[in-house]
């Protein structure tokens, strides 16, 4: 059905689902990885390798809640020393995938109105598409809605929410140490490895032309 080899992996079979927290594992390639770490805009972390998805899946009536965890190989350069930094990311998460149809249901017009009109056709839409054979009582699953993904037929494709939750693990950049104490933009030297004495005189240029603006005006003004 899905001719794109990316995602045909990360479809679950809704309907093999038949044991509670039933175990389900995807493997990602480094391109995979890549891909859902350059998404929107390119961050500075990079695949060092494929990943291995573990979840555990369960179905509630027609509902599937994914339980997942695994960790991603990430590999940049600290942003202050520019060394290679390799970490193996923690991503977990749980997501209710609900049915299309029932997803569009819970939503209460009041929601998404900015307008009289379009809450009113709303209003109209809701109605019709309640059915008294629902099985889930309207209404009263609010609080979890924030964490529901929708899906329509017998497949979720777990590929867009894990993209979100890799890209959601992965510092904003990259360093190799909390302390990294960076180069020294004089001479270039790693300050971790030594001290090489510049850093008393290492005032940010920007900051000398403000100093001599202040003493500038100073002077002008006694
Ligand atoms: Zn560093
Ligand atoms: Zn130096």
């Amino acid at each position: 059905m899905q001719p794109d080899p990316l995602v045909k992996p990360l479809l679950i079979h809704v309907d093999d689902i038949d044991t509670a927290a039933q175990p389900w594992e995807a493997d990602l390639a480094r391109a995979d990885v890549d891909e859902m770490l350059t998404g929107d805009h390119p961050g500075e972390f990079k695949a060092s390798g494929g990943a291995q998805v573990h979840a555990k899946l369960t179905k509630m009536g027609k509902k599937v809640l994914v339980q997942a965890s695994f960790a991603v190989p990430l590999a940049g350069q600290c942003k202050r020393c520019l060394k290679d930094v390799t970490l193996a990311e923690p991503v977990e998460f749980t997501l209710t995938f609900v049915p299309a149809e029932s997803h569009v249901d819970k939503r209460k017009p009041v929601v998404a109105a900015d307008s009289p009109e379009k809450a009113e056709k709303q209003a109209e839409k809701h109605a019709r598409r309640r059915r008294p054979d629902d099985d889930s009582p309207d209404g009263s699953f609010d609080a979890e809605t924030a964490d529901e993904e929708p899906y329509s037929g017998k497949t979720i494709d777990l590929w867009e929410a894990l993209r979100e939750e890799v890209l959601l693990a992965a510092p904003p950049s990259p360093l190799c140490r909390e302390e990294c104490k960076g180069l020294c933009p004089q001479c270039g030297q790693d300050l971790n490895e030594r001290d090489c004495g510049h850093r008393v005189q290492n005032i940010d240029p920007r900051w000398e032309a403000l100093k001599g603006i202040q003493l500038q005006s100073k002077q002008s003004s006694s």
